[in-house]
């Protein structure tokens, strides 16, 4: 969380450590480790020595478009062609929106700024929902927000990004491991194989041999008596897991409402504040909780209630709420708003 690799550090040419900046407090310190394993995705590049001659990341972007969903109401996922280059891209239902993505082009822009939707991709999405949907009459001026994220995706020879494998890659040089490509939905496996390159390396770990599931069960109670419909309940049981029930008991009977247009509870922005290591507003509005993204203008009406909270569970004082909802609503406008 805001800590980054700066470099790695080497011994007799092997790696065995890295230098790590704290980007809070500015303090740096070094760490070792038996195996060091790259596992930053598209930036998967940048933390190799200058010898490296392994593979290289092609880093592909891909936009999505939110509309609210009373405007184009879909009760599930759907995969549309597109007319122009045959690509599927998916309209589907998600936190009470609709999202319409992605594109996949090639990236171009510095990876350490936040990626943003160009308007040719706005275009692009826009006209698949019309071809498909010509009676919802979609125009730009329904898009609620925008977003983008950029693809590690490992460069082979093709020219179409399209075209590029999606797997992923795992690679040793200078004795560290580096992993990057491949999907989501395969992460234990990309994980178990990961281990698999480690384990000569570190022949005093044993294997385990059951291995154990990646998710358990909920123990416990019950959720308190509230009036949460099934679908709410399930939600929040599947986001928090255990930690539910201690988001529901809030002393705070308002935090149980939810945030209108959304299916995000009010408590859920407080226990985000309080334990979900936020370091920026941003943090709280865009990755933890998701209200930047599916209210209007990033949910810069509600935030004097984001400001009581954030002041009641991060001791921010008004200067820096002040600082941190500027910076906030400039990050919105450049980069999940319209172009
Ligand atoms: C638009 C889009 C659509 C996608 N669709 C799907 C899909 O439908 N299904 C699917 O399964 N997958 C999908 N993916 C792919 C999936 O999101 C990625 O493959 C996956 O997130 C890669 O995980 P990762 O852990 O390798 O990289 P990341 O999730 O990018 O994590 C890398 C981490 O490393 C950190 N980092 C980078 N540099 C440093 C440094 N120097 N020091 C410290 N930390 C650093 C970053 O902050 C980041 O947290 C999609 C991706 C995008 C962008």
């Amino acid at each position: 969380n805001y800590v980054r690799v700066q470099e790695l550090l080497f011994q007799k040419n092997r790696v065995i450590g890295v230098c790590v900046k704290d980007e809070i407090t500015g303090n740096e310190t070094d760490l070792f480790a038996r195996v060091v394993v790259n596992a930053t995705g598209v930036w998967a590049d940048q933390l190799h020595s200058s010898k490296y001659n392994g593979p290289h990341i092609r880093p592909l972007r891909g936009s999505h478009l939110v509309f609210p969903f009373w405007k184009l109401p879909v009760s599930q996922a759907v995969t549309l062609r597109h007319p122009a280059d045959k690509r599927p891209v998916f309209v589907f239902p998600w936190e009470g929106a609709t999202i319409v993505g992605t594109t996949d082009l090639d990236h171009g822009e510095p990876l350490n700024s936040e990626p943003r939707i160009s308007f040719p991709e706005i275009e692009y999405l826009l006209d698949i929902v019309r071809y498909q949907f010509p009676s919802v009459e979609l125009e730009r001026s329904d898009i609620l927000s925008t977003f983008a994220g950029v693809r590690p995706v490992i460069g082979g020879s093709k020219k179409r990004p399209s075209s590029e494998k999606r797997d992923h890659s795992i690679w040793e040089q200078d004795g560290m491991i580096s992993v990057s490509g491949g999907k989501l939905t395969t992460f234990r496996l990309i994980a178990q194989d990961v281990l698999r390159v480690a384990a000569p390396l570190i022949p005093s770990v044993e294997e385990r041999g059951t291995p154990d599931p990646p998710f358990n069960k909920r123990k416990g109670d019950e959720l308190p008596p509230i009036s949460l419909n099934h679908f709410l309940r399930r939600r929040l049981e599947g986001r928090y897991g255990s930690h539910v029930m201690h988001i529901m008991q809030t002393e705070m009977n308002e935090d149980l409402e939810r945030i209108p247009g959304t299916n995000t509870l009010w408590a859920e922005v407080r226990w985000g504040a309080r334990e979900e290591g936020i370091m920026h507003l941003d943090d709280l509005l865009l990755r933890r909780t998701r209200i930047g993204i599916l209210l209007e203008k990033g949910g810069t009406g509600y935030l004097d209630r984001i400001r009581d909270i954030c002041r009641q569970e991060l001791g921010w004082d008004l200067k820096r709420w002040e600082a941190e909802a500027a910076s906030y609503k400039k990050l919105w406008e450049e980069c999940y708003s319209l172009p």
